[in-house]
C-alpha cells in the first residue's frame, strides 16, 4: 500500500459534528416549520443595531478587514478595563483555541483535557500531534485534582471550559485560583469562557484579575457568538498578557477576523439592553426547563449556560430522531460517550413550550432503559 500524501495522523481524527442546520432538516424532512435548539445559540436574534452595522460595513467589503480590529480593540479595552495589546481576536473563539496549540505545542508535547468537554479542545491537539492527556468528569464536573495531577513537565497546554459544554457545570472561583496556585508556571492555562455572559456572580471566577501576574500564562477566550448573538458571524476573542497575546498575534492571519464582523461586535457590545434581555431570558426560561424535567421524573445537570444536559433513560438516539422528526433539532450526545443523553439549549418561550411537550411524548412513546 502506498503512502498517503497527507500527514499520517489525520487518519485517526473524527471531524467536529455540528448540530443540525435548520435549512438541512426542512430539505431532507420536507418540513416547514423547524425550531433549532442544538447549538446553544442565542433565539432573540441580533437586535436592529446589529443589522444596520452589518448593513452599514456591506459597502465595503471590497477592502480587506482592519487586522489589528482596532475599533473593537478599543472598546473592549476600555470595557474591560485590560490594554489594548492584551487581547487578540479570532474567526469564533474557535480559533483562539486553534491558535494557542500553534503558538505552544510541537507534536508529542502534553495537553491537559477533560472528558467530555468541548470537543475542538481533542480535535486541535491531534492535528498538532500532540499527546492528549484525558482526564475525566467527576459527577458531570471538572475534577480540577485530577488535571493538577494530569500535568507533567512536558505539558504545555490545559484547556478548561467554564462553563463546560456539554455539562454546563462550572468551576468555581476557589478551585480556578487553587488549581492557577498549583499549576507549574510555564504551562498555559486556556481559560475557555464562551457562556460568560450567563455565568457571571456568586462564585465563578473572576479570571481577568489574573492576568495581572507576569509569570502565569493564561488565555481567557470569550466569544460573540452566544450572549451576543453573532454565532453566523464568526468572532471571539482572547485575553492573555502581552508576550502571550503578542505570540498568540504571530501565528493569526493578518486578516482573519472579517470587517462586517468587527463592524457587527462593535455595535453588539453597545446595546446593553440586548444582552440584558439575553440574559434575562436564559435566567427565566431555565427555570422552566428545571421545572418541566422534575415533573417528567428525568434527570438534568444544573447548568451555568444557556442549555441543559438531560439523562433520558431511553435510547437518546431514539429521542432525538423522534424530535427531529417533528421539527425539533437538539443535539444527541453519544459522540461525548454520554449515550443516553441530549443536550437542549434555551429558547424563546414558545420554541420551548414545543420542546416540553414532544419531549414529554418522546418519553412516552420510547419504553425506558435501566
Ligand atoms: N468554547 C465552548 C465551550 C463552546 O461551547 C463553543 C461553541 N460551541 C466555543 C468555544 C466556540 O465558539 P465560537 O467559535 O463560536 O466563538
Amino acid at each position: 500500500m502506498s503512502k498517503k500524501p497527507w500527514k499520517e495522523h489525520l487518519e485517526d481524527i473524527k471531524p467536529y459534528q455540528p448540530g443540525k442546520p435548520i435549512e438541512e432538516v426542512k430539505r431532507e424532512l420536507g418540513l416547514e416549520d423547524v425550531v433549532k435548539l442544538a447549538s446553544n445559540e442565542n433565539p432573540l436574534g441580533p437586535p436592529p443595531g446589529v443589522v444596520e452595522a452589518i448593513n452599514g460595513a456591506a459597502g465595503s467589503v471590497n477592502r480587506y478587514p482592519d487586522g489589528g480590529c482596532f475599533y473593537l480593540r478599543r472598546a473592549l479595552s476600555e470595557k474591560l478595563s485590560l490594554p489594548e495589546e492584551n487581547f487578540v481576536f479570532g474567526n469564533g473563539s474557535d480559533e483562539v483555541i486553534v491558535l494557542a496549540l500553534h503558538a505552544f505545542v510541537d507534536p508529542g508535547d502534553e495537553v491537559v483535557v477533560a472528558d467530555p468537554t468541548f470537543q475542538i479542545y481533542h480535535i486541535a491537539s491531534m492535528v498538532k500531534q500532540a499527546r492528549l492527556s484525558v482526564v475525566p468528569l467527576k459527577g458531570l464536573k471538572y475534577d480540577m485534582d485530577g488535571m493538577l495531577k494530569a500535568v507533567t513537565e512536558k505539558t504545555k497546554v490545559v484547556f478548561i471550559a467554564n462553563p463546560d459544554n456539554p455539562t454546563g457545570s462550572y468551576v468555581t472561583a476557589r478551585q480556578m485560583e487553587r488549581f492557577l496556585k498549583e499549576v507549574p508556571e510555564q504551562v498555559l492555562v486556556f481559560i475557555d469562557e464562551a457562556y460568560y455572559e450567563f455565568a457571571e456572580g456568586d462564585d465563578y471566577p473572576e479570571t481577568l484579575k489574573m492576568l495581572e501576574d507576569e509569570n502565569r500564562n493564561i488565555v481567557i477566550a470569550r466569544t460573540f457568538s452566544k450572549a451576543y448573538s453573532l454565532a453566523g458571524l464568526r468572532i471571539g476573542y482572547g485575553m492573555a498578557r502581552k508576550k502571550v497575546s503578542e505570540v498568540l498575534n504571530k501565528v493569526r492571519e493578518p486578516f482573519n477576523v472579517n470587517s462586517v464582523a468587527q463592524a457587527a461586535a462593535l455595535a453588539a457590545l453597545k446595546d446593553t439592553e440586548h444582552l440584558r434581555k439575553s440574559v434575562g431570558l436564559v435566567r427565566a426560561e431555565k427555570e422552566r426547563f428545571y421545572e418541566a424535567f422534575s415533573s417528567m421524573g428525568v434527570d438534568y445537570a444544573p447548568s451555568r449556560t444557556n442549555f441543559i444536559l438531560v439523562k433520558t433513560r431511553r435510547d437518546s438516539v431514539k429521542v432525538y430522531k423522534y424530535l427531529l422528526k417533528r421539527g425539533l433539532i437538539v443535539r444527541e450526545m453519544t459522540p461525548w460517550r454520554l449515550g443516553g443523553y441530549i443536550r437542549v439549549n434555551i429558547g424563546l418561550p414558545a420554541e420551548n413550550d414545543r420542546f416540553f411537550e414532544l419531549f414529554a411524548e418522546a418519553l412516552k412513546e420510547i419504553p425506558e432503559q435501566k
